[in-house]
């Protein structure tokens, strides 16, 4: 279900510059907002971009920390600092049980979302409830302005399976949570709309880094490619930033990623499908070998063979698969059995025991079952390479610190072959910056 968006292009554009306002809207700005060949509206350049360069910076229409299961509730609802002391210690003074400084609890921005939480009656006011924080920014959509409101409604809303279950065990926290219908849809509607176009990820504030949800409706216009042209980041709390991964011409349509940048065909397609309702034509995804990465590969499976095998056609989600060596066909179901096996033995082994022992199941056992560019064994490296480069109290010999140097340069040069340019997993891989 998609719920109808009625604003024409030119409409959009005017609201987006209003929402913009003068401290994010330059005189020339690089990107213009059109009708997509990919799908509905898109970004597209002005002019020649450069690699590194910044396309656009945006403020979030609604934010919140993202207060997801593996997350700490120790940040500001409102600004973001880290906040120290107990749990009581650290909610609101005036009873809305939500996390903040001293600062924000007396703001201004503060006061209207205090007084609806206390109208609602926390369950519990001597614990912070997770479900409540995590619809902080759904409720944001009540205070905003008539402009942003329209902007709201302006952006693609789609309908998932799961968007009536947040508003429900956020209810679940309160005594006397809304029964208005019309908030409550509206709720709903804001949802959607974040689940359509918010950007998820992590902010640095003060030195800490906090997990923010946030809808950006510029940002959140941006297509999806495989191996995009543009990157994103968060910067200071609540502002988006887009760079040119690679140069950009005139013209052409900016781009970003919904999925994972190393994931085969088949997986990205699968989580689109799931989450996005949008099947992915993009050049990579008609390509079988994937620009000769071969991150789908998995052993033939007839008797003798050596070779590799891939999904042949493209379009489909249960493609058959064809050896390369001996040409043989497999069907999905077959080849999706075995893709599950690769991936569930090297994930149960993800984050289990010590790095050493994770680098000798790489080297040794993984092969024996899943082709070296397989996207498990690749992810399964990346993890290796991140669990080395942040503070353990592991040693690591020289071996480990030139295997974690092998799988880096193999990563980057997956990267190349895929067209990346200067992504931002190369920036983290490269600069160790995590
Ligand atoms: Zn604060
Ligand atoms: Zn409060
Ligand atoms: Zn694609
Ligand atoms: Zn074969």
């Amino acid at each position: 279900m998609s719920m109808p968006v009625t604003v024409c292009v030119q409409e959009l554009s005017e609201l987006i510059n209003l929402h913009l306002g003068p401290d994010f809207l330059e005189k020339d700005p690089a990107w213009q907002i059109m009708d997509s060949a990919i799908s509905g509206r898109g970004l597209f350049a002005t002019r020649d971009i450069g690699t590194r360069e910044v396309i656009l910076r945006e403020p979030a229409l609604l934010a919140g920390p993202k207060a997801s299961q593996s997350t700490n509730l120790n940040t500001c609802c409102v600004c973001y600092c880290q906040l120290e002391g107990s749990e009581e210690e650290i909610m609101c003074p005036h009873g809305c049980t939500m996390p903040l400084c001293k600062a924000c609890s007396s703001s201004e921005r503060h006061t209207f979302e205090c007084k609806l939480f206390r109208k609602w009656k926390p369950k519990n006011t001597t614990k912070i409830s997770r479900p409540a924080i995590r619809i902080v920014p759904i409720i944001r959509c009540l205070f905003l302005n008539e402009m942003q409101h329209k902007l709201l409604y302006a952006l693609q809303a789609n309908a998932d399976k799961f968007f009536k279950a947040e508003i429900k065990s956020a209810s679940d926290c309160f005594e006397e949570f809304t029964q208005n219908r019309d908030v409550i849809n509206y709720f709903y509607r804001t949802i959607c709309a974040f689940n359509t176009n918010a950007f998820e990820g992590k902010s640095c504030v003060g030195g800490h880094e906090v997990l923010i949800r946030a809808l950006f409706p510029l940002a959140g216009l941006m297509n999806h490619q495989c191996t995009p042209n543009a990157n994103h980041h968060f910067d200071n709390g609540e502002t988006i930033v887009i760079t040119a991964a690679r140069p950009i011409k005139q013209g052409e349509e900016i781009v970003t990623t919904y999925t994972k940048l190393l994931w085969s065909t088949l997986a990205r397609k699968g989580f689109m499908a799931l989450t996005k309702q949008f099947m992915c034509c993009c050049q990579r995804c008609q390509d079988p070998t994937e620009n000769g990465t071969y991150l789908s590969a998995l052993f033939c499976r007839a008797q003798g063979c050596k070779g590799i095998v891939i999904p042949v056609q493209t379009k489909t989600l249960q493609p058959d698969w064809r050896c390369t060596t001996c040409e043989s066909v497999f069907p999905h179901s077959k080849m999706a059995r075995y893709q599950d096996f690769a991936l569930n033995t090297i994930n149960n082994r993800i984050n289990k025991g010590s790095v050493a022992e994770m680098i000798t199941f790489i080297n040794d056992m993984c092969p024996r079952f899943c082709p070296s560019s397989n996207y498990v064994l690749v992810e399964a490296k990346l993890n290796v390479i991140w669990r080395m480069s942040r503070p353990t109290t592991e040693e690591f010999n020289e071996d480990h610190l030139k295997c974690k140097e092998r799988y880096k340069e193999e990563i980057v040069a997956l990267l190349e072959k895929l067209g990346a340019g200067d992504c931002t997993l190369k920036k983290l891989i490269t600069e160790e910056i995590l």
